[in-house]
């Protein structure tokens, strides 16, 4: 990536992202995939929505002023992805887990900053073993933009540098950065990923505190609408969608404490 030396603030600040490379497969719950089964223990109930209106404690993201009234029956959620310690070690797994599972409900919910599916991220140990579930249906009124064809996955590792946008506008002076992101002449590609850089379009990086500890939330997993075609220093070209979409062609990105990944993770579509 073409990144002008004089901005060393930026330079600084890389960060790998492994990017999935998704290509049609039939992926089985003992694998990292999108949108194929999860390993889900047939002892545990399948997730339901977090988000309700009025909010629950366990929602996915704070300002919630849309969710699926609480009187009404909360919809089953799908499972969008698992990642897998040996494959992504870069992903900040608790203590004692080694599996990372994403759910979606899959219509449309809004917040402040967010407007499309509800999130659910499972830290899990593969190793309890166990009867494994079989996945409901998606619930009848989920949206088919948001239901994931199955994808293995084919990780590359390539680094990524922030967006100017990251950085607070009384500090870019100091650091020797342009006023605005416009001013640099590079930009993030979409595609699907884990860590790295958040891709800015459509909104900024506020708001993005953790809502028990306060601590700045840090980008750990796209799922892109579409995989752009830049280089990444693989040799992979086969890339495929997933089969959903988010925002306009967008990518949801799903942030997380970098105290405790346990603590609410965020979400914005961009
Ligand atoms: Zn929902
Ligand atoms: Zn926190």
């Amino acid at each position: 990536m073409n990144l002008p030396t004089e901005f060393s603030a930026l330079i600084e600040r890389a960060r790998t992202a492994v990017r999935l490379h998704p290509v049609d497969g039939e992926p089985a719950v003992g694998e990292s995939h999108l949108g194929g089964p999860l390993l889900w223990p047939a002892s545990e109930p399948w997730p339901t929505c977090p988000v309700t209106w009025p909010p629950k404690a366990e929602a996915t993201d704070d300002g919630w002023t849309g969710g699926h009234p609480d009187d009404e029956p909360v919809p089953a959620m799908v499972g969008a992805a698992q990642f897998y310690r040996r494959d992504f070690p870069e992903l900040p797994f608790p203590d004692g887990t080694d599996l990372a599972q994403v759910l979606l409900c899959p219509t449309f919910h809004t917040s402040k900053r967010h407007y499309g599916p509800a999130v659910r991220l499972v830290w899990r140990d593969s190793k309890t073993g166990g009867e494994v579930a079989e996945a409901p249906e998606p619930p009848e009124e989920a949206d088919d933009m948001f239901l994931p064809q199955p994808r293995v996955l084919n990780p590359c590792r390539l680094e990524e540098f922030p967006y100017v946008d990251e950085f607070p506008l009384d500090r870019r002076v100091e650091l020797g950065l342009p006023a605005s992101g416009d001013d640099v002449d590079y930009e993030l590609g979409q595609f699907s990923k884990v860590g790295g850089w958040t891709a800015w379009y459509a909104g900024d990086p506020e708001d993005l505190s953790c809502r028990e500890c306060g601590a700045r939330l840090r980008q750990a997993i796209a799922l892109a609408t579409q995989e752009d075609e830049v280089p990444c220093g693989c040799e992979r070209r086969d890339d495929e969608e997933a089969g959903w979409e988010f925002g306009e062609q967008g990518a949801l990105n799903i942030f997380l404490c970098p105290t405790d990944p346990r603590h609410p993770v965020k979400v914005r579509t961009e």
